[in-house]
């Protein structure tokens, strides 16, 4: 077992890269305090989730408060700035205690809050598998977004899961390193943090691989004196040529670390003495001439290995990693062995061992706008080199669609980081930012250039709503806004204000426009209606009403819009008439189709995007004075086409029925599941399974922002209009923010 620590060793870590006053190490021994009596007191049982009336402990027996004292030690040991640590000591209460998210909001303040529920959120996966690990990623990639160091402190606590996981029973430790092999390890790197990624790596190895692990430590053991012996020499020969040549700087020596080691050996195929850079000096230097000054003396005093050179200073790696590499064969003597040199300044070192958490430091030190710049460009970066990995890796098709293909991330002037779908415009981003920043948007700026609110805003995009006191959503909005939340915030708005009147007089308009055609609102039944919107930018028929009312939208086009309309939207006395049509009700039956209403026709004809063969379950398509066209139901012209012009058919002498499966994304309200099937049972069709999923489970789903639950029903009806039924009323019950069909 390691020595207990206490938070003296976390302030000792911290004192080295920080001035450390008075007022922050009371803040965080508060949170030591905080945490060490929630973990004693407060503990619950994880299967019960009741009070556990003792103090919690560790696997290892140790008191529970070691873990968030030695996560703490390790950012330290990365000098990570104050609230992390903070956070870090904090990170299992929410998880693991009665202690409360507000309880932590009451004492610690908003920030530290968000942190804990950042952290909160990403431990609460109980998932087995492999969608254990793709629900993981996605967690992980909701939180970055928020505040990255949630990512670092969760490395921390994965670094110190790892190092105690002999305490885990030992059926669980290879799923959990291969956890984090697959997910800790990629991130690590990516955030550039060489130092975390290696130790867990290595430990990762151990539990993965035991055999080549013990062996080849084995190995490294045997030849450790004589390593260390051969290192000193080369680094006393390497001090001698930098004095002569007045180079100063710091020379460290390095052994591979064994992870590396052993994955070389495996993708090359070659034996411990054939990787070169197994043996590593590491020469720290004061400036970017120096590096080059010094690896110039000591090419034309050693031999080169050819093919070995390389300038990660003029082309960093892409975790921004920068160096100078060379391998060298030292002196002449018989016991020389290739060596690699890295080369590289103080700042350059910085950044290799502490990655982007070097960057959260000195930002929280530095000229603040300047560097927030810096680091949403870091940020991005990221963001992109995970989502080209992901293009690459074997991750399911679904998430790479869910998470990155379909996501922007765009920033506030402050640098926080607002996740939108693509496509979102300006005042979707204003309703993210904050409800009244939407409401009194006026205007915005990308990137500092002005532009149109109704435009798309574009990944890594720096936006800046300007907002007036006496600007309001216009109904305008509701035209072009991609997510529901906008939507949703524009209709309340406009209803609290100038709604009715809007309404008012956009019926009005309408009703004298369509007069003109000898036409009137109370003719425009529930599919016209529909068949009306799904021409238009607008989701619900009040909605365009408002519109009009309001100027944005004409009353001409819309009355057009009818008018052009009119073969496809077949009124009832049309249908009867084609009934009589014998030549119809001949062909349909020669092809024993069925259209709803007898037999429909204008014209029946089957579909090329269909195939030959129709399957069982049809459906008729209503075209532009081309009849009904029959297509398979499960045809993916079908499932884009326009509901309005969609009509039941079946074959005759078989049973009709359609199967759909249908989501509902609603928030957290009373008795919401309850109305929604209430919703289903009005209709004559059959449920035939209803599954509520909770915020953990849904995130298959991709659920919109601002969703507490999904529900997931399978139907049967006979008719298909009764699936567009369903699906407008579900709409209309409150709290319902989203739905979609799946099947
Ligand atoms: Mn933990």
């Amino acid at each position: 077992m390691s020595p207990e620590i206490t938070i003296k060793d976390i302030f000792d870590e911290m004192g080295t890269y920080i001035e450390l006053d008075q007022a922050t190490k009371n803040r965080i021994e508060k949170a030591y305090l905080y945490a060490k009596e929630a973990h004693e007191k407060y503990g619950v049982d994880p299967v019960t989730n009741e009070l556990l009336g003792r103090p919690q402990k560790r696997k290892s027996g140790e008191d529970y408060i070691q873990h968030p004292l030695n996560t703490a030690l390790i950012l330290s040991q990365h000098h990570l700035d104050p609230e992390s640590i903070v956070t870090a000591l904090l990170h299992d209460v929410i998880e693991d205690t009665k202690r409360k998210a507000e309880d932590i909001r009451g004492k610690f303040g908003e920030n530290t809050a968000k942190l804990c529920e950042g952290l909160a959120k990403l431990s609460k996966i109980r998932y087995q598998g492999a969608d254990r690990q793709v629900d993981n990623l996605r967690r992980m990639f909701v939180a970055m977004a928020e505040d990255m160091r949630v990512i670092f402190i969760k490395l921390a606590d994965r670094l110190h899961n790892m190092r105690t996981l002999d305490f885990i029973r030992i059926d669980k430790r290879p799923r959990i390193a291969r956890e984090t092999l697959e997910i800790f390890v990629p991130l690590a790197y990516r955030l550039g943090m060489f130092e975390i990624k290696s130790e867990l790596e290595n430990l990762c190895f151990k539990y993965l691989f035991p055999v080549d692990y013990l062996a080849l430590s084995a190995e490294t053991q045997r030849r450790e004196e004589k390593d260390q012996t051969y290192m000193e020499k080369v680094r006393q020969e390497l001090l001698g040529i930098m004095r002569q040549e007045k180079i100063p700087g710091q020379v460290q020596s390095r052994i591979k670390h064994l992870y590396s080691i052993f994955k070389k050996m495996k993708a090359k195929g070659v034996s411990m003495d054939e990787i070169h850079d197994r043996l590593a000096l590491r020469v720290i230097v004061p400036t970017k001439k120096d590096c080059y000054a010094l690896l110039g003396v000591i090419h034309s005093n050693w031999q080169i290995k050819l093919g070995r050179f390389k300038d990660y200073i003029a082309l960093p790696k892409i975790n921004g990693y920068q160096s100078l590499h060379t391998v060298v064969y030292p002196f002449h003597g018989e016991d020389r062995q290739p060596t690699e040199i890295q080369i590289r300044t103080q700042e350059m070192h910085q950044n290799a061992e502490y990655g982007l958490a070097a960057h959260w430091l000195y930002s929280e030190e530095d000229k603040k706008a300047m560097v927030a710049d810096e680091r949403q460009k870091q940020w991005i970066k990221v963001l992109n080199q995970i989502r080209t990995e992901l293009e690459n890796a074997s991750f399911s098709e679904s998430l790479k669609t869910d998470l990155l293909e379909n996501r922007i991330f765009v920033f506030t002037p402050h640098g926080r980081i607002i996740d939108l779908p693509k496509g979102a415009t300006p005042i979707d981003f204003a309703f993210a930012v904050h409800t009244e920043v939407g409401e009194r948007c006026y205007a915005a700026k990308a990137d500092n250039k002005i532009i149109p609110l109704s435009s798309q805003i574009h990944n890594g995009q720096t936006i800046s709503i300007i907002t007036r006191k006496t600007a309001k959503p216009s109904p305008h909005w509701l035209s072009f806004v991609k997510t529901s939340i906008a939507r949703t915030k524009i209709r309340q708005s406009l209803k609290s204000q100038d709604y009715k009147k809007y309404l008012h007089e956009g019926r009005i308009l309408f009703e004298q426009e369509l007069a003109h055609y000898n036409l009137n609102l109370s003719e425009l039944d529930l599919k016209k209606q529909r068949a009306l919107l799904a021409e238009t930018p607008y989701k619900k028929f009040d909605d365009l009403l408002i519109a009009i009312g309001s100027r944005a939208y004409s009353p001409m086009v819309a009355t057009h819009k009818i008018l052009s309309n009119k073969p496809e939207t077949i009124p009832d006395q049309s249908i009867k008439k084609v009934i009589a049509n014998k030549d119809a009700q001949e062909k349909s039956r020669q092809l024993g189709i069925i259209v709803e209403g007898g037999a429909s026709g204008l014209k029946l004809g089957t579909r090329a995007c269909c195939g030959s063969d129709l399957g069982s379950h049809i459906v008729g398509y209503i075209t532009r004075g081309r009849g009904i066209a029959i297509h398979r139901a499960d045809c993916q012209v079908i499932k884009k086409a326009d509901p309005a012009k969609l009509i039941t058919a079946y074959f005759q002498g078989q049973k009709k029925f359609y199967s759909i499966r249908i989501a509902v994304f609603t928030q957290k309200r009373a008795g919401i599941f309850r109305q929604a099937l209430g919703v289903l049972i009005e209709r004559d069709l059959k449920l035939k399974q209803a599954s509520l999923f909770t915020e953990e489970q849904m995130l298959i789903y991709n659920p919109p922002a601002g969703v507490d639950n999904v529900f997931v029903f399978d139907l049967e009806t006979e008719n298909f209009h009764q699936v567009q039924e369903i699906l407008r009323d579900l709409e209309e019950l409150s709290g319902v923010k989203e739905i979609r069909r799946l099947d």
